[in-house]
């Protein structure tokens, strides 16, 4: 009887003897997960514990093999007493089925670049930018817009074959969608080249669609754009993307918005902001101005003696939050113009006040004054 110094495979995949097949299957995916070569490329540690993971896997997931693995151990008379060789170069060995179980783990295509034929896959998803006015982001709006979606070709209905004719199965992948290739000490499944992974080819092509099964299409979208959106802002249309493959789900439509600034305000956040011109009368005597709102203008008293910059903030004159009750503020931030282009008549009545000043008027200016005396004694 031959020898061998082999790991038993109870402890490989870390289960009981007594282990159920739903035990051992659950034991071989996570530890399969843990040491997947594609997780440690050139480790050849982990190499071979994913082969011995697998060749104790594929005994003990066969009631048979492991029936005459419990009774003779390594040393199995039917196998020539050598029991599995993990010792040669042969790459895996079988890895049939191999492709779907690491599809299971990892979610589909990916790291293994394998991905089964007909499986169902998701439709890809679609973005559309979507300029609006400010107004409309604020108060909310409904937009229909036209948009290019790649759909199935009603000729051949997806098949891509010419009307009257099918595809024909891959001769190089035999409708597996992908192939194996060796390559030194790992065999690596790779998505077959002559059907790009379908598993099918088509020998006459559908004349519509170019033997893709698909054309674009123009179709109409009508969306809601709720009251607050932001600019940057994506509103997603489930289902409105391209059809998926294989009877998988549509892809989704992203709209994401713009929104055209406005010429007098600036928007942060629920918070709308007003840069506003008044004149030097009005800040100094105090008096009624009309400030625009984007619900039109409003009346506001502003008080005796108002300094440049000050800023005035008008409650709910700004703009709602999405989905909620919560209106924003509306400041005003005042810029007292000094008047130019005067007529004699005004300038001597600015002279006339300014020789009326005793330098009281002017709180600033005196605080200024005095600092500045004591600099140049
Ligand atoms: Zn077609
Ligand atoms: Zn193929």
């Amino acid at each position: 009887m031959a020898t061998t110094n082999k790991r038993d495979y109870y402890e490989v995949l870390g289960v009981d003897k007594n282990a159920s097949q739903d035990d051992i299957k659950k034991a071989y995916r996570k530890k399969a997960k843990e040491c997947h070569p594609d997780l440690h490329p050139n480790d050849k540690e982990a190499e071979v514990r994913f082969r011995e993971l697998n060749e104790a896997n594929e005994v003990l997931s066969d009631p048979d093999k492991r029936a005459r693995y419990d009774q003779f151990g390594f040393n199995d008379p039917m196998n020539g007493g050598g029991g599995f060789d993990t010792s040669g170069f042969g790459g895996f060995g079988d890895m049939g089925g191999f492709s779907s179980i690491f599809d299971q783990l990892f979610g589909g295509a990916g790291m293994g670049s394998s991905r089964r034929a007909n499986a169902p896959q998701q439709g890809n998803d679609l973005r559309y930018d979507l300029r609006i006015t400010f107004e409309e982001a604020v108060f909310g709006c409904e937009k229909s817009f036209d948009f290019y979606r790649s759909e199935l070709c009603d000729d051949c209905h997806g098949s891509g074959a010419k009307p009257g004719t099918s595809p024909t199965t891959c001769p190089t992948c035999k409708g597996a969608g992908q192939v194996r290739v060796q390559g030194g000490f790992m065999t690596t499944i790779r998505t077959c080249q002559t059907c790009g992974g379908t598993g099918k080819v088509i020998k006459d092509r559908c004349p519509k669609c170019g033997g893709t099964g698909r054309v674009k299409r123009k179709r109409t979208a009508t969306v809601k754009v709720p009251a607050g959106i932001d600019n940057g802002q994506t509103i997603v249309m489930n289902g409105q993307g391209e059809p998926g493959l294989n009877g998988g789900p549509n892809g989704d439509l992203y709209i994401v918005i713009t929104v055209k600034p406005h010429k007098l305000f600036r928007r942060d956040g629920t918070n709308l902001y007003l840069d506003m011109p008044i004149s030097f009368p009005t800040a100094a005597l105090g008096g009624e101005i009309d400030i625009p709102t984007l619900k039109g203008a409003v009346k506001y008293t502003v008080p005796e003696g108002t300094q440049n910059g000050t800023e005035f903030r008008l409650r709910g004159k700004g703009v709602p939050q999405v989905r909620s009750s919560f209106t924003g503020d509306l400041i005003v931030r005042v810029r007292v113009e000094v008047p130019t282009r005067l007529t004699d008549k005004q300038k001597e009545l600015l002279r006339q006040f300014d020789e009326s000043s005793t330098g009281k008027e002017y709180k600033d200016r005196k605080t200024f004054l005095d600092k500045m005396k004591g600099l140049f004694n």
